[in-house]
């Protein structure tokens, strides 16, 4: 029997738009996808865009996700942000280790590790990026760093820990970059990914877990990555932030 897997589609807007705009793209994803039940979707706004989001998401199938979380609960930490704080604004959601963090500013493999648990402590829903780099997959070492990375951040974690888990495989290559992994690419890694996720956690989590492919995604290439068996959705950056092309990916499913 084919597992059931909700398909399930977010918008991680990074650092861009202001509050004006912010409020405006997350009224038209609620106005253009609120009924489609097919997918479930997400958005990640910026932090200071959150609560006002929220707002405009209230009572709506869409739910609401911060793009990163500080691991302390309070104190003298300058500039960061506690689960805690994400979820009194009302944030169900939370990407942790996307590339960009551990690319850019430095989130090694432990301290994703630490997001994960108190992400999951704090009753967030995590989504665990993960994804080899341009020079890591051209040494054939992509099953590799996933599998490295999988293993760093679920280590001492039972499946009941992590029920409402989803995992983004966004290979580092492919953000931002305009260059996306072909459906072919994506579902050789998806079902490597899976069969990882089996080993730490058991058969009976891995099969029900979603596995998103994130990079460089358009409505032109969602269908595509929709049509593998181990691709339960999208994790969309620069499309995400205009509603009509996110939209477009979110109905691509069906396509
Ligand atoms: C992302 O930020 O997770 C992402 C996949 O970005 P983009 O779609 O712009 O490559």
């Amino acid at each position: 029997m084919t597992p059931k897997r909700k398909p399930v589609v977010g918008g991680n807007w990074k650092m861009h738009l202001t509050l004006a705009e912010a409020q405006e793209l997350g009224s038209e994803v609620r106005n253009r996808l609120n009924s489609y039940a097919a997918v479930q979707t997400l958005v990640f706004p910026p932090f200071p865009f959150l609560h006002a989001v929220g707002q405009r998401l209230q009572d709506s199938a869409i739910g609401l996700g911060a793009q990163d979380l500080h691991v302390e609960k309070k104190g003298a930490f300058t500039g960061a942000v506690s689960a805690e704080m994400l979820v009194s604004v009302g944030c169900k959601w939370v990407l942790v280790g996307h590339s960009e963090r551990r690319h850019v500013f430095g989130d090694g493999d432990d301290l994703v590790a630490n997001k994960l648990r108190v992400a999951l402590a704090a009753g967030l829903k995590p989504v665990l990026c993960i994804g080899e780099r341009l020079q890591e997959r051209q040494a054939g070492d992509t099953f590799a760093v996933n599998r490295r990375q999988l293993r760093a951040a679920l280590h001492g974690l039972s499946a009941s820990d992590v029920q409402d888990l989803v995992v983004a495989y966004e290979p580092v290559w492919a953000i931002g970059t305009g260059l996306v992994a072909t459906p072919e690419q994506a579902q050789e890694v998806h079902a490597d990914v899976r069969s990882a996720i089996g080993e730490l956690l058991g058969i009976a989590f891995a099969t029900q877990v979603r596995i998103q492919y994130g990079g460089s995604v358009k409505p032109e290439t969602a269908a595509g990555l929709f049509g593998k068996a181990d691709v339960d959705g999208l994790l969309v950056g620069g499309a995400s932030l205009k509603a009509e092309e996110f939209a477009a990916i979110v109905r691509a499913r069906n396509a």
